[in-house]
């Protein structure tokens, strides 16, 4: 034991040796901003000069007084508008928008090779730092079990472009409360989420996804809806507040936080009772559940625009549903802005096809009453809070990670120009420039 400590010693020592004699710095990138939306202010800067060296912000300061660092590498986006890396905090990266024409999201699961499925995930990835996006909350595999770990390990390996990835893992949901359904009785069908019932079965789940790599525990507490007697939009509860609670408990024991699909009802008040930390589409929120978000502090993350596509035909039971479920969430969505729920951006990218712009989201923020710069904090700054990396992501201040994106025109002014990204740089690296 004591030859033990002496070693780890002299490594200690040699270390601090070493460290005295490093070379010098990396090279520093020094950019040049033309207006800045640093993620946190309330008014964008004119003529700033953002200073990067290695993956890290090193300062940001006016350009009539910036000390440029001998040597740097020169971007100029004077002409451009600077934000920090954009953040979705709702995709599914093992979903592709599935056709159902081609067999759609049940299709996906019987008939794709587990290697397909990642291979389309590389792409999504790809996809979606091309357009800014540094980092995604990927709140789910859909049956690709902990692929989404696979995933993150080759971004962070250098294997393959990608943003910064925060991993659910397979999500937890109750028998009757998840795809694939509609199968004979006799059958055992493979399912989309990992399947509990009891909260012994549900602490298990939970246990299971933190033990193999899950940055988040996603729980589905809504499933079906439909439109009730009354007009109004009903959804299947799935866990109780007891079978939640016990994945609530484990998931803050390992110092990690739970994200619930929840519509209304019954399983979103059932949600915010248990204790969960973040609400996932919430489209029928009444005045009470946010009362308990505000009081909370939990998390609205809306999804609005995948609810504006695919409605089934308006004479359908199906087609009437999806028309009330847009219907209620454009009044929810504002009664939650005016009381100052914390509202974060996300998709639900993989439900809508990655070949269309992450970016639209921003729109029905801002049709929906936000302003353009709170619609920008909430992927960014704000984004980042909910990820527990404040202040090393979503803004662009010294200390935070060098996630740097440009776009032409001014977003305050037509907030459609987050939709054409012209310059990406993640982790000091520039990905994109055109
Ligand atoms: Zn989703």
């Amino acid at each position: 034991m004591r030859t033990f400590w002496c070693v780890l010693l002299m490594t200690t020592i040699s270390m601090a040796a070493q460290e005295q004699k490093a070379p010098a710095a990396p090279t520093a990138t020094v950019i040049r901003a033309g207006t800045l939306i640093d993620g946190k202010s309330s008014q964008p800067r004119r003529d700033q000069v953002i200073v990067v060296r290695g993956n890290r912000i090193e300062s940001v300061s006016d350009a009539a007084t910036a000390k440029t660092p001998a040597g740097a590498v020169l971007i100029d986006l004077s002409k451009a508008t600077v934000l920090p890396g954009l953040i979705d905090s709702h995709t599914h990266i093992f979903l592709q928008g599935e056709d159902p024409a081609q067999g759609g999201y049940d299709a996906n699961i019987l008939t794709a090779p587990l290697a397909l499925r990642a291979a389309r995930a590389t792409v999504a990835v790809r996809r979606a730092l091309e357009q800014g996006f540094t980092t995604l909350r990927d709140v789910e595999t859909e049956g690709a079990g902990y692929g989404d770990v696979g995933i993150k390990e080759a971004i962070e390996g250098g294997y393959i472009p990608g943003p910064r990835l925060f991993v659910a893992t397979r999500a937890i949901s109750t028998t009757g409360g998840y795809p694939l359904e509609g199968y004979a009785p006799e059958l055992e069908m493979p399912k989309g989420a990992q399947i509990v019932d009891g909260p012994v079965e549900a602490r298990k789940a939970a246990r299971e996804q933190l033990d193999h790599g899950a940055d988040w525990i996603k729980v589905y507490m809504t499933h079906r809806s439909w439109v009730g007697k009354t007009g109004e939009l009903v959804s299947q509860p799935t866990l109780t507040v007891e079978e939640l609670r016990a994945v609530v408990d484990e998931a803050h024991g390992w110092g990690k936080k739970v994200a619930c699909h929840a519509y209304g009802g019954i399983g979103l008040h059932r949600a915010l009772d248990g204790g969960c930390d973040s609400i996932e589409h919430g489209l029928d929120l009444d005045d009470a559940a946010i009362a308990q978000m505000l009081k909370q502090g939990t998390w609205y993350v809306p999804t609005l625009s995948v609810y504006y596509t695919d409605w089934g035909p308006a004479d359908t039971p199906g087609g009437q549903r999806d028309r009330l479920r847009a219907a209620v969430h454009d009044p929810s969505f504002r009664k939650a802005l005016k009381a100052g729920v914390k509202i974060v951006f996300g998709t639900d990218m993989g439900g809508i096809p990655w070949s269309e712009p992450i970016a639209q989201e921003f729109s029905r923020m801002v049709e929906f009453g936000m302003s353009p710069m709170d619609a920008i904090q909430s992927a960014t700054s704000r984004a980042a809070v909910m990820l527990d990396m404040e202040g090393k992501i979503g803004a662009i201040a010294p200390g935070a990670y060098a996630d740097i994106i440009a776009v032409g025109a001014d977003p305050l002014r037509d907030i459609k120009a987050l939709e054409s990204v012209q310059f990406v740089m993640k982790d000091g690296k520039v990905f994109r420039s055109n």
